[in-house]
């Protein structure tokens, strides 16, 4: 249930990239936001709360990590440093956002907005290594980067549309903004409630974020899970809002590249930003969805329900979802966009809340899985056993 709101304008606010505008909760039913949430000067200037929202491709423990010269010795600290804090305060920026899109649904915007529906159209901008975004417009984007991206992010908008049957990332067709060149050497890339952005890396450690499509897909998706449950970004709703943007990322790439379910380089994701320092250090992904532990994954993560962490970062507990989803759809056969992923988008838009569990989204999936036939509920249930979880068949297997 969305509590009543009450809104208040954050001074100093960039209202372009949010039209509704920051506000606070002053509902009673969803106490942790309303707390943190109370003053604007609580959500400005605490940026080291877990409660904010986010959406990175890299975690801030990894990052935390490459400052203190650890995992990679030949780090440049100093960036990973400044990458770090950069990426703390932009999380409370994506916080507004989530809470902005939950508040345009309860107040019937979205329902308007679907008698309006349009076609995405797509703006590219230069940030110039600064950070004021959007940057600079590139009207027509024809340099390698730029159009790579452009290209990229109309096939994002593609894949959405025939495969999930999504008009965007809000399903009424939001224009898709893209701003490339953020900062000095910037080590991330994010959503920020209304565009992505993207660092160059290093050269190091980390190469342009824009390079692997599969980050590309994973931050859209973020904006897609605003627009949908709008899971809040700590716990195991945390680690749910980003195994969904690992599995769509993931298989929007297999889908470009023409790839089955079987072929375990689609899993992998992050290959493509990977600089020659981590590969060196034999890392050749940040995660990889099959093998969530293993040890060519720069942010390895946990495999088996038995070990979620409850108070780790929300990109590790994330690895046991996606390794449910990646055994479900090799379980299949075939290629993962064409039921595995319908599969998990129908859990995604069946009116999940934003306080999530794992128990709960498994469940959804399998009621999901349960609709398109026996075969593809057993194969949906037997995953997350796999994982350790516990879950139940849905009632027309049990039938069947
Ligand atoms: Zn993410």
């Amino acid at each position: 249930m969305i509590p009543m709101l009450d809104m208040v304008v954050f001074p100093g606010y960039n209202s372009r990239h949010c039209p509704l505008a920051f506000f606070a909760w002053k509902g009673k039913n969803d106490g942790a936001v309303s707390d943190f949430y109370s003053t604007p000067e609580a959500h400005m200037t605490n940026v080291n709360t877990p409660k904010c929202g986010c959406c990175f491709i890299i975690s801030l423990d990894v990052l935390r990590a490459l400052a203190q010269g650890q995992k990679i010795e030949t780090a440049d600290r100093a960036t990973y440093q400044r990458a770090y804090a950069t990426t703390q305060k932009l999380r409370l920026v994506r916080e507004g956002h989530r809470l902005a899109s939950l508040a345009g649904q309860q107040s019937g915007l979205a329902l308007r907005a679907t008698a309006v529906a349009k076609q995405p159209v797509e703006h590219v901008f230069d940030c110039k290594h600064g950070t004021t975004l959007p940057g600079t417009p590139v009207p027509d984007p024809t340099e390698p980067a730029f159009k790579t991206v452009f290209d990229t992010t109309a096939k994002v908008a593609e894949f959405y549309k025939t495969v999930l049957g999504r008009n965007s990332v809000d399903n009424q067709g939001m224009d898709l903004v893209s701003s490339l060149n953020y900062d000095q050497d910037y080590q991330n890339a994010f959503w920020d409630g209304q565009q992505m952005v993207y660092g160059n890396g290093d050269n190091k450690v980390f190469i342009d974020f824009w390079r692997s499509p599969d980050v590309i897909g994973h931050e859209l998706t973020h904006g897609v899970t605003q627009h949908e449950s709008g899971l809040i970004y700590e716990g195991q709703s945390g680690a749910l809002n980003e195994s969904i943007s690992d599995c769509f990322g993931a298989v929007f790439a297999q889908w470009l590249a023409d790839k089955p379910a079987s072929d375990a380089s689609g899993w992998l994701i992050g290959a493509g930003i990977m600089g020659p320092a981590a590969k060196a250090k034999g890392f050749t992904c940040l995660r990889d969805m099959v093998n969530p532990s293993a040890a060519h994954c720069l942010s390895r993560q946990p495999a088996s329900y038995n070990d979620l962490d409850p108070t780790a970062d929300v990109h590790e507990n994330s690895g046991i979802a996606n390794r449910a989803f990646a055994v479900f759809a090799q379980n299949l056969g075939g290629n993962s966009y064409d039921v595995a992923i319908k599969v998990w988008y129908d859990a995604c838009v069946s009116g999940l809340s934003s306080r999530t569990t794992f128990v709960d989204f498994a469940q959804a999936t399998i009621t999901a899985a349960g609709k398109r036939g026996p075969t593809v509920a057993k194969a949906a249930t037997d995953a997350w056993r796999t994982v350790d979880l516990s879950v139940e068949p849905p009632h027309s297997a049990l039938a069947a």
